[in-house]
């Protein structure tokens, strides 16, 4: 059994009162590991950390080359322990393999981009209207940042906000899901190893209202950048308003994957299926709602029941999974409520609709592949986030249906469309409310393009050129060049 400690201060430490969380394997149901159950004292002393190595040592005095240089330093080492971290991510919360490695081996590309963008953070020397002034602007980092995030994507969550905002020349706490904190501690293994001057970033465990809440309520941290549920996001916001901090908020999503009667249908086909059962459904981004045409509702729908007949449900950790174990116990008896829910709504199960059971399902935490007709948008089905393997279709009979259907909803997370025409393909787009459109594609980010919700999906955006705004503020200088300073009692 794995016992991990905290990072904090760069020195390896146990919670202050000594209490651990077991957590876990999806699968198999097994304690594999401990990590310390750290509360208010701990998150104390890592907020002091952070605050120490923003204002004195070694960090605020590399220069902003050196900087991205300890950045790509730490992408590489991440690439060189791909597998490790991918296996432990894999271990804690149950996702493929195949989906973990080539998240983790994307890494890299993050602190790479942004490490690069370290010494391009230029200020501007205004024109200024006044005579005999000299003005100009800085980006200065923030200061101490806490990072919260979601149990279903654990370090590549983590990384979107710790790759833009060190950039910026800011410090962080990073606190990861109870459920899934071990590739942190890994992640943190190779941050020392790269050289982070300690305090940079520190990394805490345990429970949101226990060390979480007392990170976000504390005066010295200037921003939070919170990935997880609408509830969380919203007592996040609230508390965030009492200091003026700064938030980024990713939060949930009811997305609609609209396919008309015009598109690839093979392609259509395999992009409803990718949307909601990649990752078991357990993807803020999932396609949870299936809007399709009325002239090929019936038989389009049907091919999707056909095509997730032969998903493959087993061991995330075989190469030929398909589908794996719902990560938390909460969330397993969530998604079956769900499936209640949906049938006490008069919606059709088309295919699934219970529990899995059968060969290779380790402990059994499994659902399976489950589909509804007949769902009207108004549904609870089709307005509530499950984050399971749970699709809703409906049918459309427009253009105008479909848009009016899609933005029928609380949430503005992302969407897919899928045409042959163009034309169509851009209009959607426009018309769509969501901060993310796929056109004849799903389930797609890059570091490079923006990432985040509207609506109650979110605040702000991480990834692309403009996240490393979200960790910088803007000072304006004045300089008076005159020898003489005008009348003191008029504005200049
Ligand atoms: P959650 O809100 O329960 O927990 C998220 C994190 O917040 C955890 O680390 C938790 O410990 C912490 N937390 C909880 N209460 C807190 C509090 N009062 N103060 C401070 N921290 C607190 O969410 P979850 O169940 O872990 O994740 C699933 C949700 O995340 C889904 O709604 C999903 O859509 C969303 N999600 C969104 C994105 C996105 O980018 N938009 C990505 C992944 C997941």
């Amino acid at each position: 059994m794995k016992q991990y400690q905290m990072f904090i201060g760069g020195q390896w430490v146990d919670a202050t009162d000594g209490e651990i969380i077991e957590t876990t394997n999806p699968y198999s149901g097994e304690v594999w590991a401990t990590i310390p159950r750290g509360r208010a004292e701990d998150a104390e002393r890592a907020v002091q950390a952070a605050q120490a190595a923003f204002t004195s040592g070694a960090w605020p005095k590399l220069t902003a080359s050196a900087r991205g240089q300890l950045m790509r330093k730490l992408g590489d080492l991440i690439a060189e322990n791909a597998e490790l971290l991918a296996k432990t991510e894999v271990t804690d919360n149950g996702k493929l393999i195949n989906e973990m490695l080539g998240q983790v081996k994307y890494l890299p590309q993050y602190f790479y981009y942004f490490g690069g963008m370290a010494d391009k953070i230029e200020g501007a020397v205004i024109p200024i209207d006044k005579p005999d002034t000299f003005n100009f602007t800085r980006l200065e980092p923030l200061g101490v940042c806490v990072a919260i995030t979601a149990w279903n994507s654990p370090l590549l969550l983590a990384v979107n906000k710790l790759a833009p905002g060190l950039a910026a020349g800011n410090t962080f706490v990073l606190k990861p899901s109870e459920y899934t904190s071990a590739s942190a501690l890994e992640f943190a293994k190779l941050v020392e190893k790269a050289g982070f001057p300690p305090g940079v970033i520190n990394v805490v465990t345990g429970l949101g209202q226990e060390v979480g809440e007392p990170l976000v309520t504390h005066k010295l941290v200037k921003k939070i950048a919170f990935t997880g549920s609408e509830f969380g996001g919203q007592r996040i916001y609230e508390s965030a308003a009492k200091d003026f901090k700064r938030v980024t908020l990713e939060l949930g999503g009811k997305s609609a994957n609209i396919v008309f009667a015009d598109a690839n249908l093979d392609n259509a086909v395999k992009g409803a299926i990718g949307g909601i059962y990649a990752a078991s459904g357990q993807t803020c981004v999932a396609g949870s709602r299936l809007l399709v045409q009325r002239s090929i509702y019936d038989r389009f729908v049907e091919r999707v029941v056909e095509f997730a007949k032969t998903a493959k449900l087993g061991d995330p950790m075989d190469v030929g999974t398909q589908v794996g174990p719902v990560t938390t116990p909460p969330q397993f008896q969530k998604i079956l409520d769900y499936i209640d829910i949906a049938r006490g709504e008069g919606g059709e199960c088309l295919l699934g609709g219970k529990k899995a059971t059968g060969p290779n399902l380790g402990a059994g935490r499994f659902v399976e592949p489950t589909i509804f007709g007949a769902v009207h948008n108004r549904m609870r089905i089709a307005q509530e986030e499950v984050f399971g393997p749970i699709l809703a279709c409906i049918p459309f009979d427009d253009e105008d249906e479909a848009v009016q259907i899609a933005n029928d909803s609380n949430y503005a997370l992302a969407a897919g469309v899928w045409t042959e025409n163009m034309r169509r393909g851009l209009i959607m787009s426009q018309r769509l409310e969501a901060g993310m459109v796929w056109v004849n594609m799903y389930r797609a980010v890059s570091y490079m393009s923006p990432f985040g919700g509207h609506k109650r999906s979110g605040v702000g955006h991480e990834n692309g050129m403009s996240a490393v705004m979200e960790y910088l503020q803007t000072k304006s200088v004045w300089i008076s060049t005159g020898l003489e300073t005008p009348d003191p009692f008029v504005l200049r």
